[in-house]
């Protein structure tokens, strides 16, 4: 098997689904002292900052919160049973937790590549879910409020007569490095740092395979046809919502023609150039914990 892609907890995390439905277990896990909260607050996390140190994340025991929140079972951690825990209502919410250790929150992308690889998994979970459960307050078929069930992993409208589940979504991006043998397709956004060139990526549509999205984004952002559509791995994504998948992808045309409110440039870069360059603010590729960068990395060590 491959590293995982950041984000992914490698099976770590023991997402314990059978202990959802378990009314009696869950209360007594949020009142156990050996259970762990991962406070997120408005989609920022917690982490410790000491200075001069990398950041961690701060799982917080019971006694060290003051404040309320809704939480949801995330899952079981060596023998500890994990639980986000949603401050967003606060106006101050480092106001209502009681660590000796100095505390933040933070974007998890900021920090999220210096953290311990089962802490960014947590991280991004309990991100993840706590959007899900902040988008989905109400009914989306009758309008009334919804209540969470199940450790948090069912949110169910309140009217007797609707009282239907609501279940967390997660919408799929395709994320694909196109090639033509000795050359791959690069891309560059605006807002992306200095220099950055990546992979080209897009949203799934419904009623449409994941090979047919690679297909139609590639073609969509710069007229480049494509087929032999290979999956290569998937990364977490919760900046809301989103699983990456990643492609690799053979080009059978080479013009490329940009769309401009996608990008600001399109190119083709040779094997060689890519093997030898070193980043500057010309070009630079994405950092290396990220699934663009694997999948470029594949492909340049890949037998042409
Ligand atoms: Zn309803």
């Amino acid at each position: 098997m491959k590293d995982a892609n950041f984000y992914a907890a490698q099976g770590v995390v023991d997402r314990a689904g059978w202990r959802r439905k378990d009314k009696d277990w869950l209360t007594q896990r949020l009142s156990d002292p050996e259970s762990r909260f991962v406070p997120v607050w408005r989609s920022q996390n917690l982490v410790v900052s000491l200075a001069g140190a990398a950041p961690q994340a701060a799982f917080l025991a019971r006694h060290e919160i003051a404040a309320e929140g809704e939480s949801v079972l995330l899952g079981i951690f060596e023998e500890r049973a994990y639980f986000a825990l949603d401050l967003s209502p606060a106006e101050a919410p480092l106001e209502g937790l009681r660590s000796e250790l100095p505390l933040e929150f933070t974007d998890l992308r900021r920090v999220g590549p210096l953290l311990a690889r089962h802490e960014g998994s947590l991280l991004a979970y309990a991100r993840g879910i706590t959007y899900w459960h902040s988008r989905h307050r109400f009914c989306g078929i009758c309008g009334s409020p919804t209540h969470s069930e199940e450790g948090g992993h069912v949110r169910r409208c309140t009217n007797p007569q609707c009282n239907a589940p609501h279940f967390p979504r997660t919408d799929p991006a395709v994320i694909m490095l196109v090639h033509d043998g000795e050359r791959c397709l690069l891309g560059r956004q605006r807002i992306w740092p200095a220099g950055m060139h990546s992979t080209l990526a897009g949203f799934v549509e419904p009623g449409e395979s994941l090979e047919e999205a690679v297909a139609r984004e590639v073609e969509e952002e710069t007229a480049v046809r494509v087929d032999q559509v290979s999956y290569h791995s998937s990364q977490p994504w919760p900046f809301p919502a989103s699983i990456m998948l990643g492609f690799h992808a053979r080009a059978r045309s080479t013009e490329i023609r940009v769309d401009h409110s996608e990008l600001e440039d399109a190119r083709w870069y040779d094997r060689n150039f890519l093997l030898t360059h070193q980043d500057d603010d010309q070009f630079r590729m994405p950092r290396k914990d990220s699934i663009a960068r694997r999948l470029i990395e594949d492909w340049l060590r890949r037998d042409a």
